[in-house]
This record gives C-alpha cells, sequence and structure tokens, in this order.
C-alpha cells in the first residue's frame, strides 16, 4: 500500500510517497522557502526547480502530478501528515476531519513555530485529494503514557491545571520506532526490556522506554527543554529568562527567537549548527567549538542518567537522528561515560557503525562484554506514519489491502465437554459423540448429543454437548444461567476449573455428579501468531476490546488473548455477553457468527492463569 507522508514546515514541505510494508521510498519532494517569491522543489535530492512564488497549497498543487505518477495505480488514497503537538486530546493516529482540524487550531499555541505549518500542510492536501484519508500522526502521542509525577511542572497547581502546563514530549514517532527496532535487533520483546533512545538530530530528546511505554523523556510542554540541541538551547534555569525581561535585554519575541533559534550548537559555537562544522573546527583547536562539543555531550550524559534512574535500570540504549546515526564522536564521548551502567563501548564498532533504512537499519557498538547494549539505529519517522496510517484506514473500514481490519465475533451459547469417561456414563459405555456441526476452531464441533445441567436450584434442559472428548469435564454456562441454576460459577479461561463448583449431568444412559467444573468463559479471542504481531499482544495477554454493533456499541475489558496457530481469529463473548451488545447470530447453534467485529483498543496486563487446549 503507498502512502503519501507529509511533514509541514513553516517554510519547507517535506513529502514522501511510500510502500507502508517495506519502507520502500517511490519518490521524495523536499519544497523550501514556502511563503516566499523563490520557493523551489528538490525531487529525489536532485536540482533545485523552482516553484516560484508558492504558498503551502500551491507548491503541493505543483507537485501533485509528479507524485500521483509514482504512486501504484497513478492514485493516493492515504495521506499520513506529521502533526507535532496533539495536546491532551490526540494520543493516537486520528483519521482527520474538520473537527479534528478545528482542534488542532485550538492547541496551536502549545507549538507555535510547528502546528501552524503541519495544519497549513493538512488543510492544502486536503483541498488537493478531497477523496483521500487524511490522517493525523502525532510527535506528542507516545509520550501519553508519560506518569503523572514525570508530567506535572511544580508550578502551583490551579495555574497548570487552568492553563493546560504540563509535560509532553516530542520525538515520539522516532521514540516508539527505534525502540522497536531495537527490541527486534535484540530478538526480545520490547514489553520485556527497558530502553533509553536518544534521538539526537537538529532537534534533540532522550526518552526512558520501559517495557514498552514511554514513562519518561527530556522534552516537555515544548521542544525547549531538555539537551542543548542545533539552536535550542534546551534547559536553562529560568531565573536568567526573568532577568533577561527584567532588564530588556529581550521582549517575549525575542525571548522566544533566542531560546529557539539563536542558542544550542548555534548559539555556543558561534559557527552555525551543524556538527559536522563544529566538530571538524573543535579538531582544529577552536575553543568555543570545543566547548559546544563538550556542553552537547555533557547535556546527554547528565540526562541519560535520569532516564535510566527512572526505570531503574537499562538493557538498551540506541542512538538515532542525524548526530546519534552518524556522530561516532559524539556516541563514544557519551558512551565512555557510562561505564557505571555496565555499558561498555567498542570503539571499533562504534567508529566504522553504518545504518540506513531498511535491512541495516540497526547496529551493534557494544563490546560483547557490555551489560547494556549500545546500539545505533536508523530512525524512520515517514514509514512509522505511513504504518499509522494505515492501520487508522483498515480500522475505519477505508482501506481493504487483505488483512482482516477486525476480528470476527461469535457468540458462545451454554455447553459441555466430557471426558471419555464422561461419554460411556451418559451415553453409555462405548458411545461416539456425533458430529452435528463443526465450529469455527480447527477440530471442534458441536455434537448431537445433549444433556440436562442440575444445580441447586433448577435445572437446564437440552444443554449441548461439543467434542471432540476432553482431559476434564467442563460446563460453560453464563451468568444467567448461573442465577437460573442457584450457583455461583467463577469467571474463567477454559480448562482452568480448580475449585469451580459442581452440578449433576443427566443422560440417555445415566448421571453423573461432576464436583467441580462450572465455569462462566472469560471472554476471549482466539488468534494465530500472524494476527497476534499484527494486534501487538501475546498469549495471555488481556485487552480492551471495543464491540462495532449496530446501535449498541460496547467496550469489554478482560478480554483475553489466546494465541496459537492452531486457532482462527475470532472472538468469543457468551449469551449474556452478545445481548449486552445487541449482537445478533444468523443460526441456531453453540457458536454463531454474528457479522459484527471487535477491534483490540490497548493491551493491558499479562496473566498468569492457565489454559488448556482440547485433547
Ligand atoms: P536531523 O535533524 O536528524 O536531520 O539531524 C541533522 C543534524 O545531524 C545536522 O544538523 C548535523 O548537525 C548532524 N549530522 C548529520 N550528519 C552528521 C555527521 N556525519 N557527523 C556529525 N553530525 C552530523
Amino acid at each position: 500500500m503507498d502512502v503519501l507522508v507529509i511533514n509541514a514546515g513553516s517554510s519547507s514541505i517535506k513529502a514522501d510517497l511510500l510502500d507502508a510494508n517495506d519502507g520502500a521510498r517511490r519518490v521524495s519532494l523536499r519544497v523550501e522557502r514556502v511563503g516566499t517569491a523563490d520557493c523551489f522543489a528538490r525531487w529525489d535530492g536532485g536540482p533545485p526547480e523552482s516553484l516560484g512564488a508558492a504558498d503551502h497549497e500551491s507548491a503541493l498543487a505543483a507537485a501533485l502530478p509528479r507524485l500521483m505518477a509514482a504512486a501504484r495505480g497513478g492514485k493516493v488514497e492515504v495521506v499520513g501528515h506529521r502533526v507535532v503537538h496533539g495536546g491532551e486530546r490526540f494520543v493516537t493516529p486520528s483519521a482527520i476531519d474538520d473537527d479534528l482540524v478545528a482542534e488542532l487550531h485550538k492547541i496551536s499555541h502549545l507549538a507555535p513555530l510547528h502546528n501552524p505549518a503541519n495544519i497549513a500542510g493538512i488543510e492544502a492536501a486536503r483541498s488537493l485529494l478531497p477523496d483521500a484519508l487524511h490522517v493525523a500522526v502525532f510527535d506528542t502521542a507516545f509520550h501519553a503514557t508519560l506518569p503523572r509525577r514525570a508530567r506535572t511542572y511544580a508550578l502551583p497547581y490551579e495555574l497548570s491545571e487552568r492553563l493546560g502546563l504540563r509535560r509532553y514530549g516530542f520525538h515520539g514517532t522516532s521514540h516508539a520506532w527505534v525502540a522497536g527496532l531495537a527490541a527486534q535487533w535484540l530478538d526480545a520483546d520490547l514489553r520485556d526490556l527497558r530502553v533509553v533512545t536518544c534521538h539526537l538530530g537538529n532537534g534533540a530528546s532522550l526518552c526512558a522506554v520501559e517495557y514498552g511505554r514511554s514513562v519518561d523523556t527530556t522534552m516537555g510542554m515544548t521542544p525547549v527543554e531538555g539537551l542543548a540541541m542545533g539552536t535550542r538551547a534546551g534547559d536553562v534555569d529560568p531565573g536568567i529568562l526573568i532577568d533577561l525581561l527584567r532588564r530588556g535585554e529581550v521582549d517575549v519575541d525575542g525571548l522566544d527567537h533566542l531560546l529557539n533559534r539563536e542558542s544550542g550548537l548555534f548559539g555556543l559555537s558561534g559557527v552555525g549548527n551543524d556538527l559536522r562544522d563544529i566538530e571538524a573546527r573543535a579538531a582544529a583547536g577552536e575553543d568555543r567549538c570545543q566547548l559546544a562539543v563538550n556542553v552537547y555531550c555533557h547535556r546527554i550524559v547528565r540526562l541519560l542518567g535520569g532516564m535510566v534512574a527512572v526505570m531503574g535500570g537499562v538493557d538498551a540504549i540506541v542512538f538515532c537522528g542525524g548526530v546519534g546515526e552518524n556522530s561516532a564522536q559524539i556516541r563514544s564521548r557519551v558512551a565512555s561515560r557510562l561505564g557505571y551502567l555496565g555499558a561498555r563501548l567498542d570503539e571499533e564498532r562504534n567508529a566504522t557503525a553504518r545504518v540506513s533504512r531498511g535491512d541495516q537499519a540497526v547496529a551493534r557498538i557494544s563490546g560483547d562484554n557490555s551489560r547494556v547494549a549500545l546500539l545505533v539505529a536508523a530512525t524512520d519517522e515517514e514509514l512509522a506514519i505511513a504504518r499509522a496510517t494505515v492501520s487508522v484506514g483498515r480500522d475505519r473500514h477505508v482501506l481493504d489491502d487483505g488483512a482482516p481490519s477486525g476480528i470476527p465475533i461469535a457468540i458462545s451459547a451454554r455447553h459441555i465437554h466430557l471426558t471419555c469417561e464422561a461419554v460411556d456414563q451418559l451415553f453409555g459405555p462405548g458411545h461416539q459423540l456425533t458430529p452435528r456441526k463443526p465450529l469455527s476452531q480447527p477440530g471442534q464441533f458441536a455434537c448431537e448429543e445433549t444433556l440436562t445441567v442440575v444445580g441447586p436450584r433448577r435445572r437446564l434442559e437440552s444443554v449441548r454437548v461439543l467434542g471432540p472428548e476432553r482431559r476434564a469435564c467442563q460446563v460453560e454456562i453464563s451468568r444467567t444461567d448461573e442465577f437460573h441454576l442457584g450457583l455461583d460459577a467463577p469467571v474463567r479461561a477454559s480448562g482452568d476449573v480448580a475449585k469451580s463448583p459442581g452440578v449433576t449431568l443427566i443422560g440417555p444412559a445415566g448421571e453423573l455428579e461432576l464436583t467441580e467444573g462450572v465455569i462462566c468463559a472469560w471472554r476471549h479471542i482466539h488468534m494465530r501468531p500472524e494476527d497476534a504481531e499484527r494486534f501487538g499482544v501475546r498469549d495471555k495477554d488481556v485487552v480492551d476490546v471495543a464491540i462495532d454493533s449496530e446501535g449498541r456499541d460496547l467496550v469489554f475489558g478482560d478480554v483475553l488473548v489466546r494465541v496459537s496457530p492452531k486457532y482462527v481469529l475470532e472472538m468469543h463473548v457468551d449469551t449474556d455477553e452478545a445481548n449486552a451488545a445487541e449482537l445478533r447470530s444468523g443460526a441456531e447453534g453453540v457458536l454463531d457468527a454474528t457479522g459484527a467485529t471487535a477491534r483490540v483498543l490497548r493491551r493491558r496486563q499479562d496473566t498468569t492463569r492457565n489454559h488448556e487446549e482440547p485433547r
């Protein structure tokens, strides 16, 4: 699936048309000096081509035919937009509509340098490609998991509440991406790792990624906080700013400019913000350039220690961004101060490390005896945005690229699993269960046989038996059935019947008293490993699931994920749950497809409950 990814700045537009599967670029456009009389475009790094006087819309309009021509089928169906600030509200990639654009306008003050430009790009692209799905992917979104203590400034509480003063963090798309790359490279699950990601580009930030979630980051409410950057100051004693204002050195706009444009490597070195030049001049003995490099590295070391401390340890430290990916010197200076963590840099590996998007995206620069993996990773924010965009398209059923967008739901009516011995006792010695109808999970079937279930209060007639036989008897009923029978069955995964109540089963050839085995089935999703990967979950995870039903949408918490190559993707709910969501099945039977679909909203935790496979 080809996706157009647009990153609109105040005077620039970056647009990449890329394959969301493998990240292959069909075409890359860079437009500069947008809004001036000499706007120009470069295609795939080629020579500048004048666009004359152009704003965002006219520049995009001029480029569009060539972008379209490069797209598969000559058509762009989905457009992902990088949006720097999503504020409190936007914490996941979101389909763009008029409401979203209006909301973005309202929070523009949070990122005055970025959001207005992002909006200009969105508005231009929407008017030029009105039929495409436009999706906003937010730099702040990955940090939505920052705990309260990490996102709160020690300012008067009421003031922060009233004005929404809090830390948001940025570069989230990149931090999430390279943390994922690191986990892949280490052949580990990100949810088992503590990673510090160091996005060191012209803007720079660190992120503490604890078990897959951002728990701290160095940028704050705006991207000025934290590390020393290309032109941004990073952390400064706020007293200095008060003093500058008081003395009339700067006004508010001047202070903004000073902190965002005139500080950092640029302000320290006096020779610009490109680290390559500064490193060369530092090597030639220029004092201010040496100071700039020293301050830059010292700040990384200091704040990196904070990220590790917040997580109580670290398994991997990943460098990315223009500086992180290319400057062996900066990596070496930083890593040589990390011995206290048991991190050992391999200077040779560091000097020769080369990464690029795709197959060579990660290189290890730590020694074999290092307790912490030191990695360099090629970040790919465009591909991350393209993938997020496609997944929004699938969720909204706008895209059909072969992958199922939702999870089919089936209703599980009350039923009974029996052992071979129980079959003999209830239906007569040597009786074979008679398949009546195959169930969706391979090898499972509803039987012709039914039984009477007798509880302390009442009985249920004609309860269907499911085959094949299992190692233990199990009766799965709904909460309503429990009231009817007069017992209190626990909510359990199939196979977990310890200390559950018993019932009497009556069959044509005899009775069987179960001392335990009655459960209310824990709602669950069967999926194959490839489905699990797509949904970002694993076996025994517990997830929240949104049910799209006609007129009675519902979000179910505590949904158990069960992963096996033997399964077929399907969510099972019981009749009570189905009724609550107004799910209707087409046919009568034990397990009926409803035609509705479910969507995994978020993973919540792992469980340790065991469950048993059918024999
Ligand atoms: P980014 O914002 O991620 O594109 O990073 C851009 C910055 O990376 C440039 O301004 C340079 O300071 C820095 N950079 C790029 N290549 C190198 C290099 N080979 N050595 C040192 N710094 C580099």
